[in-house]
């Protein structure tokens, strides 16, 4: 079958076989990616209407135990001057956002045992208290059961985890022995049962990927059926054991996108910070391709650069108030609205 064929096939069933991914990763031209994109933005535009999501990110401690090897803020890089923020510090940051029109705050960063369940459940119940009409997202990693439990107690509803890889070996080339693929599903299903609406995805072109590992993520995916989808290039960070290799394509990256998009019609899908440095008009291009999420970082001026996750990382020199302008800009070049609004996951 054809490209197009099998993306209009896409579009009905809802999923391919792995041989039919395979095909399009591999083979796809300039052609099939426009109609690709033109197929995922008609339907994001048919459920949610030229409307973009923002999320605002407070990036609140680059303290890790892990060591990702594509990751910059892995505990083994001695060269990062590590920060941690603290509640006070949080809740401004998010103040600072809801005047600005935020109603989820996404509240990210390594996985730092510093937070403990009680410290994290309380600085998340005191959000929730304090900005009762906004969503409180979480994004700090593998954690076990009772502590997502805890945190979506406390008012938590959200929950981003990227499965990296659905290959358990490509999984084992991007981490060390100890960070197993096995464990990162375990976490995703936990979340899920709580009840969070729960975001996976991966990096595109990361190292040793193959189009075969991208067939497995969407096949992955078409089962786990996530509420939200993170998808960006990979970037190399000088700091890291990856730091020769090449960064993902824009160009796949935005074929993923817009698959993604194709099959998961409801999905909530961000246009990330990876692909706006990746190209300069990325971000545009991913709403283009069936984004309909931004996530401008709200992080206090003086600890962004210290959460360097890859280099060249946009947005690290300017405030949270210039970032939003900027992508507010950004969004309405190509003809679309930020709102403000929770955007919670709904199925139609
Ligand atoms: N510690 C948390 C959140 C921070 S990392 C977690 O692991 O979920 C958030 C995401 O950034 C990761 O899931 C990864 O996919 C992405 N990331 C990390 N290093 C990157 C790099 N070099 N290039 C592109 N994306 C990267």
């Amino acid at each position: 079958m054809r490209n197009k064929d099998l993306i209009e096939k896409l579009k009905i069933q809802r999923g391919l076989a792995e041989d039919e991914w395979v095909q399009i990763i591999d083979t796809f031209d300039e052609e099939d990616l426009r109609f690709a994109m033109d197929t995922a933005r008609g339907i994001t535009i048919e459920r949610f209407g030229k409307k973009i999501y923002f999320r605002g990110i407070v990036e609140f401690t680059n303290v890790c135990r892990n060591d990702c090897y594509y990751c910059g803020i892995r505990a083994g890089n001695s060269n990062c001057a590590r920060y941690r923020l603290d509640e006070e510090d949080i809740l401004a940051c998010c103040e600072d956002g809801y005047a600005h029109g935020f109603r989820t705050f996404v509240l990210q960063g390594g996985e730092d045992p510093y937070y403990t369940k009680e410290k994290i459940c309380g600085i998340v119940r005191r959000i929730s208290e304090r900005f009762p009409d906004c969503a409180v997202t979480m994004s700090i990693g593998e954690l076990d059961r009772d502590f997502y439990q805890a945190l979506y107690d406390a008012g938590a509803r959200r929950y981003l985890l990227r499965h990296e890889s659905a290959d358990a070996s490509h999984y084992a080339m991007l981490h060390p022995a100890s960070q197993k693929l096995e464990s990162r599903m375990r976490c995703l299903k936990d979340l899920k049962e709580i009840g969070f609406q729960t975001g996976c995805g991966i990096m595109v072109g990361s190292p040793y990927q193959t189009s075969r590992h991208i067939a497995k993520d969407m096949m992955f995916m078409a089962e786990f059926k996530p509420e939200m989808v993170g998808l960006g290039p990979f970037i190399p960070h000088r700091d890291t054991p990856f730091r020769d290799e090449p960064a993902g394509s824009v160009d796949l990256t935005l074929m993923v996108i817009a698959l993604t998009r194709i099959m998961l019609p409801d999905a909530l899908i961000p246009s990330t910070t990876a692909l706006g440095t990746a190209e300069a008009e990325g971000r545009q291009k991913g709403v283009l391709a069936g984004c309909n999420v931004v996530m401008p970082n709200l992080s206090p001026m003086e600890v962004r650069k210290k959460y360097m996750l890859y280099d060249g990382k946009v947005g690290t020199d300017m405030s949270a108030e210039t970032g939003i302008r900027t992508l507010r800009a950004q969004m309405e070049e190509i003809g679309y609205e930020v709102v403000v609004a929770r955007g919670d996951f709904q199925r139609r």
